[in-house]
């Protein structure tokens, strides 16, 4: 049993660091998506495409037992790589720097492992492949396409490299943030930097309302609302003796609750077009809402924390990490259809690129997650796991 669990977790390692040389860009998975179906083909799993370059694998389907699915994300990011590591992006410009090469390669272990235990598996497992975590809203696609069909519980994770390695949080309730970005446009009245008298600067009334923005979540929401909102971007580019016509503000928020989006969203509104008024310019808003929390139910989650305790020990369950974790994520919307739960699991082993942030040009995946969770996923689907070696 444990030649063959090593023989599939070295097979997913290689896997996870083949995929990480090619990354694909969100809703680009092409080589990905082949490479994943070439590989469910070999096992003999069968699989249907979905939401574009998005698989579902099938085990197991005939049996009576609750129905499972596994989520793995797959996409990349526009970062050029820095990490160093043998295996870097060979893709100038586009790296895996969330770890959703490892998410895959972790998901394609538990495929491995439950295929050759498909026998003693209780209930069918959907194996899901998903495209465009990175707000390409993939999950909303793969639900769409019926990829929640028969479904009655769905799992899913994500590497943490603020967590350190041995321990994980998958609490009642939720477990990463919901998301927005706005761009708020300032239009005024360029003209000579000698005679702002004959001007309306949007300069000056952009940079009142990046400050005015600011009061929100001090003032305006109750402290225990966990909300962040940053201004990133201002763009008012001229010359130093030019006013220019416009300014464009842009950036992004984090909310908790899902009732905050509402408030938010005309507290942003209100304060740049009353803030742009005061100094005589006017205010264009516009609000993209992105992802909602990622809310567990308690059933699934404690099923989870269950299986995570089996794998790590007592202390697995980290008490210093403060949830939501402000990022968000599109597993969201699978939690919005049907019970299941998220966990973020720890990667932090003290090596410099697994405690990097997720987006930063030097993190790279914690391969040794690959083993622990593929046994986690295991259990989960109530397949048989060896002991740990
Ligand atoms: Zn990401
Ligand atoms: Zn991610």
């Amino acid at each position: 049993m444990t030649a063959l669990w090593d023989q599939h977790i070295q097979q997913a390692i290689s896997l996870r660091r083949e995929l990480h040389k090619q990354p694909e860009l969100t809703w680009q998975e092409v080589a990905t998506a082949e490479r994943i179906r070439q590989e469910l083909t070999a096992l003999n799993i069968p699989w249907e495409a979905c939401a574009k370059h998005g698989t579902l694998g099938r085990l197991a389907q005939h049996k009576p037992g609750p129905h499972i699915a596994l989520r793995g994300d797959m996409d990349a990011l526009p970062i050029d790589e820095k990490s160093g590591m043998p295996w870097s992006s060979q893709s100038p410009g586009c790296m895996h720097a969330c770890g959703h090469d490892g998410h895959t390669a972790t998901l394609m272990a538990a495929a491995y492992w439950l295929k050759a235990h498909e026998e003693q598996l209780p209930g069918p497992v959907t194996l899901l492949f998903q495209p465009a975590e990175e707000g390409g809203h993939g999950a909303l696609r793969m639900i769409e396409e019926g990829a929640l069909k028969g479904i009655d519980v769905i799992y899913g994770w994500h590497n943490w490299p603020a967590i350190a390695f041995g321990q994980a949080v998958c609490p009642d309730g939720a477990v990463m943030a919901g998301n927005g970005t706005f761009r708020l446009t300032v239009t005024g009245q360029g003209g000579h930097s000698s005679q702002p008298e004959a001007c309306q600067d949007p300069v000056l009334a952009a940079s009142a309302i990046v400050v005015a923005l600011q009061q929100i979540v001090s003032r305006r929401l109750p402290p225990q609302d966990a909300t962040v909102l940053s201004v990133t971007s201002v763009d008012a580019r001229s010359s130093p003796t030019v006013i220019p016509d416009t300014a464009v503000i842009e950036g992004g928020f984090r909310i908790a609750q899902p009732a905050t989006r509402k408030v938010l969203s005309s507290l942003i509104e209100e304060i740049s077009t009353a803030t742009a008024r005061a100094y005589g310019t006017q205010c264009q808003v516009e609000i993209f809402p992105r992802y909602d929390a990622t809310i567990n139910h308690p059933e699934p989650a404690a099923n989870f924390r269950q299986q995570l305790e089996s794998e790590f020990g007592e202390q697995v369950l980290s008490q210093s990490t403060p949830l939501p974790i402000m990022a968000s994520e599109d597993f969201s919307y699978y939690l919005k259809e049907i019970p299941g739960a998220f966990a973020l699991i720890g990667s932090d082993d003290g090596q410099l690129q697994h405690g990097r942030p997720c987006h930063n040009a030097q993190y790279d995946f914690n391969d040794a997650l690959i083993s622990r969770v593929t046994r986690v996923f295991s259990r989960l689907a109530g397949a048989p796991v060896p002991e740990q070696t």
